[in-house]
């Protein structure tokens, strides 16, 4: 078997598994090597022109239909592509290290969109903002949070920060003594895409968090799957009994809504009430979302 190598890209990824490794690629996975090389290279190009847009989805109270928050979700307004979605670039952007300079742009922009959306506003909103494992990890990563706050004049009450399961994962200790610092500014944390991982219920017991955000996987189709049905309410009571609260993500039919609020979720996030906004729509929305 002849095996093709890209030493830049291989090196990287011995890199951030943190070992004096050497990663080969062989033939068959060349077409995904060379596609990685030119998100790499373009994304290089995007960090430097600012080609990123930040894009909020309302989440709502489960049973008022009031805006509690948003979330950020960061879109990519290539020059030949139009707008491509994170699941393509944020893997290549995370394996070359890009994320820590895109990550630094999103937490920057929304602590600025929602500071500056708030002022018009009666009742401020919070926003959410989704950290990679790689930002999360790195040292300055608390800087940065505090700079983009202080730079934004954004209370550190209206900042949650999103992680996975899967940043919790190695080096637990670590990220729960920077989960600690992050609870001490007035920040929350969200477990974010929670039940796909492998969590240890041990430390869902001591994180210091707020909330769970029930991932979309198991919110579709609940009304007719009995076993996802009965890890929604498991996860639903459980979290109740640890002062979590639930996001539900995902929720797209009226069914999903009501079966939702009869389980007792405090929040929901999906298409049925709205899809990712750009900022300029977000400032039109109403206080509450009522889907028909
Ligand atoms: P996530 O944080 O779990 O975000 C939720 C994803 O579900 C978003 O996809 C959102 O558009 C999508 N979604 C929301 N409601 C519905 C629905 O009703 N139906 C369906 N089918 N999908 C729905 P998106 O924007 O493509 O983002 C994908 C993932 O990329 C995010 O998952 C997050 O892990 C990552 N991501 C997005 N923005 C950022 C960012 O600024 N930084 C980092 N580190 N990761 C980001
Ligand atoms: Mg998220
Ligand atoms: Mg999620």
């Amino acid at each position: 078997m002849t095996f093709q190598t890209e030493p830049s890209l291989a090196m990287l990824d011995a890199k951030r598994q943190g070992r004096n490794t050497w990663q080969w690629y062989c033939g068959d996975a060349i077409d995904n090597v060379a596609e990685h090389v030119v998100i790499r290279r373009e994304l290089q190009e995007a960090i430097q022109a600012e080609q990123f847009e930040a894009y909020y989805q309302p989440i709502v109270d489960a049973a008022s239909g009031d805006i509690q928050s948003v979330e950020t979700l960061i879109r990519w307004r290539h020059p030949t592509k139009g707008l491509v979605s994170p699941g393509v670039f944020m893997p290549v952007a995370e394996q070359t290290g890009q994320i820590i300079a895109i990550g630094r742009w999103v937490l920057d922009r929304a602590c600025h969109d929602i500071a500056a959306l708030n002022a018009g506003r009666e009742r401020p909103l919070s926003v959410a903002v989704n950290i990679s494992p790689m930002q999360f990890r790195r040292t300055g990563f608390m800087n940065e949070v505090k700079t983009a706050l202080h730079a934004s004049s954004l209370p550190p009450a209206l900042l949650e920060l999103e992680v996975t399961e899967g940043t919790l994962m190695t080096n637990t200790e670590q990220a729960v003594a920077l989960l600690n610092e992050v609870r001490d500014l007035g920040i929350s944390v969200a477990l974010d895409d929670f039940g796909t991982g492998f969590s240890s219920l041990s430390y869902l017991r001591d994180l210091p968090i707020s909330k769970v955000k029930l991932d979309i996987v198991f919110i579709r189709g609940i009304s007719k799957n009995a076993k996802n049905a009965a890890i929604v309410q498991g996860v639903i009571t459980m979290a109740h009994h640890l002062n979590l609260a639930v996001v539900a993500e995902g929720i797209e039919t009226r069914e999903e809504h009501r079966d939702l609020q009869q389980r007792q979720c405090d929040l929901l996030q999906g298409f049925y009430f709205s899809k990712p906004l750009p900022f300029g729509m977000l400032t039109r929305l109403p206080r509450t979302l009522t889907p028909p």
